[in-house]
């Protein structure tokens, strides 16, 4: 299958080309056809799995089918947070590159004015996030009755992040007749009640199973006393050579504190939270991608949307609260068909978090554990696997050799091809956030 066979335009299919895409994700294999029939459509999938080019793709088509020469926007799209909006907007930018289409981004945490001149100039598509939007909207800087299409991305961290209200008050502003994607990696009931009120007998896409990992993702469980989590994570990083680590932790000063031990244990770190500023964000993503800095340490929201090429390993340094998280926290590893390693150290204390988890991706996760790390405290569990200490020692282990950025095998499925143009993150700043308390402490 090719992406030319899905009925896309020359123009498309040479923009996926200069990216090395060979052929369709098996999302992009149904979501593709099914937009460009001009059906409603709903769309089970993570991140990783190739959803934005799936939606992108086929509505960039649907607009130079049907020329239009208003003010726009013609496309809606909103997305949780700055980072994705920016990064769903630099993938649209990208595959519309041979046309004529014209786009934007827009979201909090910087100026207003700039994000209204661009809109008093037209524009087709429009990126978003809620509030900025509405901020937009109640200041006349944006109408909505030109927008066919409209795209929530990552409903459910929408609706996490508390946007239901913008949501709602935007839908309400939308022309009756248009074309609704809805694209979330969970489905939770209130999804399911948005989504019945939004979508008119929509093209059901569904890639992986609901509420399971991608299979491609190796994930198991080292229970460790909390006060030893630091020094194992130093030990598993040194030992195995991983070169290039992204570790959530669930609280702010958690990531800070982790990032200054693990300096001092000489391992570059640097941490990625809703506090930064937005410079602060892009530089220690910006290093990390380079390899300049080893470990990445980040908070769930900060995480969302970050799209690093080929992450090799992720670590949940402390489970999430929420168990859908640990689906996306684990999307960052493995993406676009690569296999990605997944572990988490998991305290007595998390125990309830863990079997929350499990349930919810119904499966229970291999337990491995470190001479010397054993813990005193027992977790509540029943292992399944033996520790296998040998597992975690020894250098050459998994992961190891991949720390170098823009080494890109961009299928899936097919060899890896080059990629040009591929910055995803640039200097954008912040965007409001609605959600303080699930960054707490
Ligand atoms: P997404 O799930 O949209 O965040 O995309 C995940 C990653 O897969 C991004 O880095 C995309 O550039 C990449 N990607 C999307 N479609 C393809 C494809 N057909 N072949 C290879 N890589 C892809």
């Amino acid at each position: 299958m090719s992406f030319s066979s899905l009925g896309l335009s020359e123009q498309l299919v040479r923009a996926t080309a200069d990216q090395g895409y060979e052929t369709p994700s098996p999302i992009q294999a149904k979501a593709i056809p099914a937009v460009l029939s001009g059906r409603d459509v709903m769309a089970a999938a993570q991140t990783g799995t190739g959803k934005t080019a799936g939606f992108t793709l086929p509505l960039l088509q649907r607009l130079a089918e049907n020329p239009r020469t208003g003010k726009g926007p013609r496309v809606l799209i909103l997305a949780p947070t700055r980072e994705l909006a920016a990064q769903v907007h630099d993938s649209v930018a990208l595959y519309s590159r041979y046309m004529p289409t014209k786009s934007a981004v827009v979201f909090g945490g910087v100026k207003i004015n700039p994000q209204m001149m661009k809109l008093r100039k037209g524009l087709d598509v429009l990126v978003a996030t809620p509030g900025r939007l509405m901020d937009l909207y109640q200041q006349n800087a944006v109408r909505f009755n030109e927008v066919e299409i409209l795209v929530l991305d990552e409903a459910d961290r929408m609706l996490d992040m508390g946007f239901i209200r913008d949501i709602r008050k935007i839908l309400a502003l939308l022309p009756a007749k248009r074309q609704n994607l809805l694209f979330s990696a969970t489905f939770s009931n209130e999804i399911r009640t948005l989504a019945e009120g939004l979508l008119d007998n929509p093209v059901q896409v569904e890639v992986a199973a609901r509420n399971t990992a991608a299979e491609s993702i190796k994930q198991s469980v080292y229970p460790v006393d909390q006060s030893q989590k630091t020094a194992l994570l130093s030990k598993l990083v040194r030992d195995n050579g991983w070169e290039q680590v992204l570790v959530f932790t669930r609280t702010k000063h958690g990531a800070n504190r982790l990032t200054q031990k693990l300096e001092r244990d000489g391992i570059t770190a640097a941490a990625i939270h809703g506090n930064k500023s937005q410079g602060a964000r892009t530089r220690a993503l910006a290093d990390f991608k380079q390899g300049e800095v080893r470990v990445l340490v980040a908070t769930d929201i900060a995480a969302r949307g970050l799209d690093i090429k080929q992450l090799p390993q992720v670590v949940n340094f402390e489970l999430p609260n929420v168990p859908e998280d640990y689906v996306h926290r684990i999307g960052r590893t493995g993406r676009a068909g690569e296999s990605g390693h997944a572990l988490s150290l998991v305290s007595a204390d998390e125990g309830k978090m863990l079997a929350g988890i499990e349930r919810l991706i119904k499966k229970q996760l291999p337990r491995k554990s470190v001479e010397g790390f054993e813990p005193t405290n027992n977790l509540p569990l029943k292992p399944k696997a033996k520790a296998d200490p040998s597992r975690a020692r020894g250098r050459g282990g998994k992961g190891g050799g991949n720390g170098k950025p823009g080494g890109n095998g961009r299928s899936f499925g097919g060899k890896p091809g080059g990629r040009s143009g591929g910055r995803s993150q640039n200097g954008n700043g912040g965007q409001a956030r609605r959600s303080p308390q699930r960054e707490n402490a």
